[in-house]
């Protein structure tokens, strides 16, 4: 069982830049991955793959048993509702509370308040921001912040949670923070796949790397590589 197969993929983009070349991984259900490169190196382009931002060039993107090459009209919101997204700058709406932020993606599924405000009050306390609930985002720290974008991410409880460069606005103890966070939610079931240009920090997670280097996968580093 994989819940997601790259499977000799290759991206090029309309202006000729290839930003993938035949890259091939497996995602077990419940795993935790890092992708690391220097900027440029693919880890955007990858992760647009899965949430249908992009599509591929050559090669296949499966995620579960589908594939997403036909994945198409309709299909690719339901798709992104089990693609949970934690983006760098979080994009929170300012004028929301902390609790209607993470509620959102449930309100436009059509669930019911009363299980939108339980579900919420739980993600919140997974990212102990529980006694936030009702702050605006601007009155968050920027780790705090950050760990709405998580809640609203996972609120929904995908197959699969994507981040793309989460710690880059962060200090680095607050980084080692949130990227402990996302470590800790493949508990629950959910595959994380993070992508960081931080390598060291990413290694001191002992966690699966995936190392791109100019769009070719030059590296799978397993946790028992990084253990001494
Ligand atoms: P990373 O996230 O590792 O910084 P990206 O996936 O963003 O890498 O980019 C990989 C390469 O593809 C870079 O050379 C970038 O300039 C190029 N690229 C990314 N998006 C586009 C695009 N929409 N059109 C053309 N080139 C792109
Ligand atoms: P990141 O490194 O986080 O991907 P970038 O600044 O490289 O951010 O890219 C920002 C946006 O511009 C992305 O949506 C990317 O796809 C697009 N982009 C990056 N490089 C190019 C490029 N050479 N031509 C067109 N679009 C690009």
């Amino acid at each position: 069982m994989t819940v997601l197969r790259f499977d000799n993929v290759s991206k090029r983009y309309s202006s000729g830049h290839e930003a993938l070349s035949e890259v091939s991984f497996d995602v077990a259900p419940g795993e935790m991955l890092f992708v690391t490169g220097h900027s440029g190196a693919g880890k955007s382009t990858l992760l647009k793959l899965i949430h249908l931002s992009e599509r591929p060039s050559r090669g296949a993107v499966l995620f579960g048993d589908k594939n997403l090459l036909k994945v198409r009209g309709r299909r690719v919101a339901l798709h992104r509702r089990e693609v949970g997204v934690v983006y760098q700058d979080h994009r929170l709406l300012a004028d929301r509370s902390v609790a209607d932020n993470v509620g959102l993606p449930l309100l436009l599924r059509g669930l019911r308040r009363g299980d939108i405000a339980k579900r919420v009050r739980a993600v919140l306390d997974r990212v102990s921001l529980g006694a936030r609930a009702n702050a605006l985002p601007g009155q968050l720290s920027a780790g705090e912040q950050q760990r709405v974008g998580i809640a609203r991410a996972i609120v929904g409880e995908p197959r699969l949670l994507v981040a793309d460069e989460p710690t880059g606005n962060l200090d680095p103890t607050l980084s080692a923070e949130i990227l402990a966070l996302f470590a800790s939610l493949p508990e629950r079931g959910t595959s994380v796949l993070v992508a960081s240009h931080d390598l060291a920090l990413v290694k001191r997670m002992r966690k699966r790397v995936l190392v791109l280097n100019q769009g070719r996968l030059v590296d799978d580093i397993s946790p028992e590589d990084l253990a001494e």
